[in-house]
C-alpha cells in the first residue's frame, strides 16, 4: 500500500495585509500599542481581579504585534485550522491535519 504524497495538498489565495509607507508605519504604530497591550494585560492579571480583561488584552496585543511583524493567519481549506504563517512564505505545513497548503498571495493595490 503506497501513499499518495501529491495528492495531500491544497491551495489558497490569500489577500496580502501589507501595504505603502502609511503601512508601514501603521505596522511600527500597532507593534508599540501591541507591547503596550502585554504590558497592561500582565498588569491586569497580576492583579487578579482584572485576569478576565487582561488575558484576552493579551492575546490580542500579541495578534498585533504579529501582524505588525509580518505574520498572518491564514485558514487551511482542509480543516478549518488557522495557522500562523510568515507573509513571505508559498506554502506550510497544516498545524493540525498536516496539509501541504500552497499560498498565493494577492495583493489589492497592486492589480489595479
Ligand atoms: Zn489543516
Amino acid at each position: 500500500m503506497e501513499k499518495e504524497a501529491e495528492s495531500n495538498y491544497c491551495r489558497i489565495e490569500v489577500i496580502k495585509k501589507r501595504g505603502n509607507i502609511v503601512g508601514y508605519l501603521g505596522r511600527i504604530v500597532s507593534f508599540l500599542i501591541g507591547i503596550f497591550g502585554i504590558l497592561l494585560g500582565a498588569l491586569c492579571c497580576l492583579t487578579l481581579i482584572d485576569i478576565i480583561v487582561g488575558y484576552p488584552m493579551i492575546l490580542s496585543a500579541m495578534g498585533l504585534i504579529m501582524s505588525a511583524v509580518g505574520y498572518q493567519k491564514v485558514e487551511c481549506p482542509a480543516c478549518a485550522f488557522r495557522n500562523l504563517i510568515e507573509t513571505d512564505f508559498h506554502n506550510f505545513d497544516c498545524e493540525r491535519c498536516n496539509t501541504r497548503v500552497l499560498v498565493v498571495w494577492t495583493d489589492p493595490g497592486k492589480s489595479l
